[in-house]
């Protein structure tokens, strides 16, 4: 199994100043990575900035002269994001780290997380927002076909929804947009009813949590909707916008994810490439504003990107087993195609120690209900 990770120091050098998207999340995710026992088995994964051309397969040529004019008088880009004289390039080397990805899996490695900053969902073709310069993963979905695959799945669970990458991939069939994410709340997008449109219609899933929802409450959604959409969309690779912003102890937002949610949010998805798609998964890193935290939900995820996955309730070092959490990595998913996928299969797990509730069983319903009769649920 090889486990991949994307990073450079570079990453830091977009300065916010006092603000929650800043370097010390990277800074705190690194080392405790580096004290973690996973990580002299990781493989690290050298990223190489994206060009304009690049970054124009989603964003126009307004938008990058944009980034690039403000950062070099360090202005903001909307009131939540500002820049320094670093950050247009920064922002590429962040769109090149998940491209690098991409091309790490391709070319035969198992999964790839790119710890990489600023993030970026939030970013649509003509517009930087909320902490996003360029939109790392669509870019990166983008890169992805242009080397020759043809479908790909962007599973988005950020606690925010991805307004960005929603936009950029409406009208496209080629792409599957999942996210999960808390409602309402920042940006305001991201309702059941949004789900597509021409031929990219019900290739948008959207599916808004209210606060406080569980481990519990999104394994159930990615049992009912993503691991049946995902089937039936059949990707050629996966991508993740794994945001760590809806863990319980995020400072600023209100979800009660653990870091062993994560953990098994991660399992079902790398289950998935597997059964689908060759194992082609790559994770890139979006929100998430808790030091320490970051850094338990980072190990969490390699653990089931590495398939460490029996013993996931016994990591005492990394983190506890709380409430609201679920047994097994990758449960109730699975019929166990091909390797790596019998841990979970079948057992129905998926729901465990925690409890589903009634609010988002009626969001799954809704869901449902307004892609009934589409083409993928
Ligand atoms: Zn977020």
């Amino acid at each position: 199994m090889q486990t991949g990770y994307v990073y450079h120091d570079d990453y830091l050098k977009h300065d916010t100043g006092p603000h929650p998207e800043n370097g010390g999340r990277l800074t705190a995710i690194m080392d405790g990575l580096k004290k973690s026992p996973y990580f002299n088995r990781l493989i690290l994964v050298e990223p190489v900035p994206a060009s304009p051309d690049q970054i124009n397969y989603i964003h126009t040529h307004d938008l990058i002269r944009t980034v690039r004019d403000l950062s070099s008088s360090e202005m903001h880009l909307d009131p939540d994001t500002p820049t320094c004289s670093r950050s247009y390039e920064v922002a590429l080397l962040a769109a090149g780290g998940v491209i690098s990805a991409v091309d790490a899996v391709m070319d035969g490695m198992d999964s790839v997380f790119a710890l990489v900053r600023p993030p970026g969902h939030h970013a649509g073709p003509d517009r930087s927002m909320g902490f996003c310069l360029f939109n790392n993963v669509a870019i990166a979905a983008r890169h992805a076909q242009k080397r020759g695959l043809g479908k790909v799945l962007i599973v988005d669970w950020d606690v925010h929804h991805g307004n960005g990458t929603q936009e950029a991939f409406y009208e496209d069939s080629s792409v599957l947009y999942f996210s999960i994410h808390q409602y309402p709340h920042y940006p305001g997008t991201g309702s059941v009813d949004e789900i597509g449109r021409g031929s990219g219609s019900g290739y948008n899933i959207n599916v808004p949590l209210s606060r406080g929802a569980t481990d519990a409450d999104y394994l159930h959604v990615f049992n009912e909707i993503l691991v049946p959409a995902a089937r039936t969309f059949q990707p050629d690779i996966i991508l993740v916008s794994a945001g760590l912003d809806g863990h319980r102890d995020d400072p600023l937002t209100g979800m009660n994810l653990t870091s062993m949610g994560y953990g098994q949010m991660a399992g079902v998805v790398r289950s998935l490439a597997e059964e689908l798609c060759g194992g082609k998964l790559v994770l890139a890193l979006e929100g998430g504003y808790d030091y320490d935290v970051l850094s338990e939900s980072v190990i969490m995820i390699f653990r089931a990107l590495m398939g460490e996955c029996d013993d996931i309730s016994g990591t005492e070092t990394v983190m506890e087993t709380g409430k609201g959490t679920v047994m097994g990595m990758g449960a109730g998913i699975g019929t166990g195609k091909e390797k790596g996928t019998e841990k979970g299969k079948g057992t129905g797990r998926g729901t465990g120690t925690g409890q589903v509730s009634d609010h988002t069983r009626q969001i799954v319903e809704k869901v449902m209900k307004f892609h009934s009769g589409g083409k993928i649920l």
